[in-house]
């Protein structure tokens, strides 16, 4: 750490090691990706980098090497996107992921947990219109549970999930958030009704 700079081709050189976009969920017994990268301290090309994931057990669940070219906006963040085998099991899991690089490089590794649902069975369709104009709200982030989508252009969003009770959580700036619970047992549709966020009361100007 302190001391004189050094510049000996034997001294190791450390390593960090990134992962992001996680799955979330993970669906139980599917293939997951998630992205990773490894960057080495002083900034050397690491593609081709080896990059594995091994589950709580031990067992290898997915590996890949570093492009050659480094993430954008970065220098020296060489990545790749794993293709992993998630659990059979709904619930929560540990990924272990580890990059080795040729050279001085130091290996990297960085835990992170990933939640796996059950396979969705049952499409949940969410119209969001809006109150008062009854006209269609596209651009509507919705979130049933932990699955998640946008309403479209009629207003309309189609989210696949697995039997069960879900909260619905449907929001927009400019609107009020919408919140409500279904029970999911078969292909339901959901009518949520948008009011424009609430201003302090101001006349009708015609
Ligand atoms: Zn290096």
């Amino acid at each position: 750490m302190s001391g004189p700079e050094q510049t000996a081709p034997d001294l190791p050189h450390d390593t960090s090691l990134a992962v992001w976009d996680l799955p979330s969920p993970a669906i139980a017994g599917r293939r997951a990706t998630v992205k990773a990268g490894i960057a080495c301290s002083s900034g050397c090309n690491l593609s081709g980098a080896r990059i594995d994931v091994h589950n709580e057990t031990g067992q290898r669940t997915g590996s890949g090497e570093a492009g050659s070219a480094p993430w954008p906006g970065t220098t020296s963040l060489y990545w790749v996107e794993l293709d992993v085998a998630a659990p059979d099991m709904p619930g929560e899991c540990a990924w272990t992921l580890r990059a080795t690089a040729s050279g001085p490089h130091a290996p990297a590794t960085s835990m992170v947990r990933v939640v796996v649902a059950a396979a969705p069975q049952h499409r949940v369709t969410i119209a969001v219109t809006e109150k008062g104009s009854g006209g269609p709200v596209p651009g509507v982030d919705v979130r049933v549970g932990m699955f998640r989508g946008a309403t479209g252009e009629a207003g309309i969003a189609q989210i696949d999930v697995p039997a069960g009770r879900f909260d619905v959580v449907a929001c927009k700036i400019g609107y009020e958030t919408l919140s409500s619970t279904i029970e999911v047992a078969g292909d339901i549709a959901v009518h949520l009704k948008a009011a424009p966020a609430s201003e302090p009361e101001q006349p009708y100007w015609m």
